[in-house]
């Protein structure tokens, strides 16, 4: 419910009186006028002082400046931490490949060493190849796909490399 004007807890009643008129400043005399100028005077002078002083101290030098922007393009380069353990584990995978196909490289040279390339019923087990352009023919071993070639002769590949007799 609205309250009635009367019953307002607010004091209008100062609204009714009329506002009392403002003070005004005196003229200021030619010689206040005088020392308000110099002593603003000063008072800039003395700021631009300070400021000119402030801006010697921090000035940048080209050296300063690409010294700063030679940091800043550091930090910015920073790798984060992701980047540095995605490296790391590259580099482990990496790692782990080579040691796996060197493990696997020892164990086919095994295989080719111990294998006697014949079956378990006393047959070869080297088919021959006879589709080479140069008619010798070729031997593989179908258990360890040792390759067997005539004695040769491999031109070099390079200019001025010598022939080689391949036994
Ligand atoms: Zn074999």
């Amino acid at each position: 419910m609205f309250k009635k004007d009367s019953e307002s807890p607010i004091d209008l009643s100062a609204l009714n009186s009329p506002a009392e008129p403002k003070l005004v400043a005196p003229a200021l005399s030619v010689d206040q006028i005088a020392y308000m100028n110099s002593a603003i005077s000063e008072a800039l002078k003395d700021l631009t002082s300070q400021l000119h002083a402030a801006q010697q101290a921090n000035a940048f030098t080209p050296a300063s400046l690409a010294e700063a922007f030679r940091l800043a393009e550091l930090e910015r380069r920073k790798p984060t931490e992701d980047e540095i353990s995605k490296k790391k584990r590259q580099a482990r995978e990496k790692a782990q490949m080579h040691a796996e196909a060197e493990t696997n490289r020892a164990n086919l040279q095994l295989v080719r060493d111990n294998c006697s390339h014949k079956y378990s019923n006393g047959s070869q087990a080297v088919a021959i190849i006879r589709n080479y352009h140069d008619r010798n023919p070729r031997g593989i071993c179908l258990k360890c796909h040792e390759f067997f070639e005539p004695a040769h002769w491999m031109c070099g590949q390079r200019p001025r490399t010598p022939a080689v007799l391949t036994q």
